[in-house]
């Protein structure tokens, strides 16, 4: 008989749900379940890999507290663990008198956030970058980094294994509801055509991505709507070899920070992603 008790269990197998588990098994024994048959196979592995250096968060807000000290545990996990971590660093390039002005507020608002970031005079951006044309200014974010997802969720992954969790591949959360007696969670399983299983867990966390809404509504008084939104890579394989992330400033408008240049660690060049918005989760295949 397996065992179905566990002090938490961790609904998802993608980069965020795999990070959690690993803290929490270091504590108590963990069990990560996981739909698909591997691990990380959805957004966690169509991004574009980039380890944001936390310009554009308002100040004192949690994403600005999580995105710089994430990003320097991050350089270190990766540096301790061999893990291909570049800080290519990011230009974002303004064409326009208004665009410029947009950079030299957000200079001023990574300063205030103490983190760097320099205007290039066109004699340095002609030296860094000499394909870029730039109609009015070039805002350098030297601390923008790309890392090797893969070799990141291999290394994320090794760890919950070693501190012995169950990782249980194939396996659906259908549902969760208050255990009947004490304060934990049961949560219902389906793993393929086997029977679906009840298991219990002290603390439940949902990691699971584009299904995270749904499974927070079985249990929340607070009802949430998902908007998902479709991003597409162009690939590039021209003659231009840039060794930075080159951005636009964003517009207001669209989601995202706008259609980017980004590179990989093994130096592949991509446009994008674009943003499309999608009224189901059918329309983002
Ligand atoms: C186009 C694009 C580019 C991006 N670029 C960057 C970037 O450069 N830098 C950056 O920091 N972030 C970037 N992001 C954001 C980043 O990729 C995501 O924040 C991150 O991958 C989310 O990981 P996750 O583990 O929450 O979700 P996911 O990777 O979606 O994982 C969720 C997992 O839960 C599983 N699951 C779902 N429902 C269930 C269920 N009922 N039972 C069991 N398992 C279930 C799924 O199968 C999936 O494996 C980008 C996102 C997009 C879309």
């Amino acid at each position: 008989m397996p065992k179905l008790d566990f002090g938490a269990a961790v609904i998802g197998a993608g980069v965020v749900g795999i990070s959690v588990a690993r803290a929490l098994a270091a504590r108590t024994p963990t069990l990560l379940l996981e739909r698909l048959p591997a691990p990380a196979t959805l957004t966690s592995a169509r991004n574009s890999g980039i380890v944001h250096a936390g310009l554009y968060h308002p100040p004192n807000s949690l994403k600005t507290r999580l995105c710089l000290r994430g990003a320097a545990l991050l350089q270190t996990f990766c540096e301790t663990r061999d893990i291909p971590f570049h800080r290519v660093g990011k230009l974002v390039v303004a064409q326009s008198q208004p665009e410029a002005a947009f950079l030299h507020n957000l200079h001023a608002h990574a300063s205030a956030l103490a983190v760097p970031t320099q205007f290039l005079t066109r004699g340095r951006l002609l030296m860094l970058e000499p394909d870029i044309c730039a109609g009015e200014a070039v805002l350098l974010s030297p601390n923008t980094a790309i890392v090797d997802t893969s070799a990141l969720i291999a290394a994320l992954l090794a760890d919950v294994q070693t501190h012995s969790a169950d990782i249980a591949f194939g396996s659906t959360v259908t549902g969760i509801r208050r255990a009947d007696v004490g304060s934990g969670w049961i949560l219902d399983v389906s793993c393929g055509d086997l029977p679906s299983i009840s298991i219990s867990a002290d603390c439940v966390v949902n990691a699971a991505g584009h299904d995270s809404c749904r499974l927070a509504n079985l249990t929340s008084l607070e009802k949430f709507t998902p908007h998902y939104c479709k991003g597409t890579y162009f690939a590039y394989s021209g003659p231009a070899r840039p060794k930075h992330l080159i951005y636009p400033c964003p517009n207001k408008d669209l989601a995202g920070l706008g259609i980017h240049l980004t590179l990989d660690t093994a130096g592949q060049i991509r446009f994008g992603p674009d943003t499309e918005w999608a009224r189901h989760l059918f329309g983002l295949r």
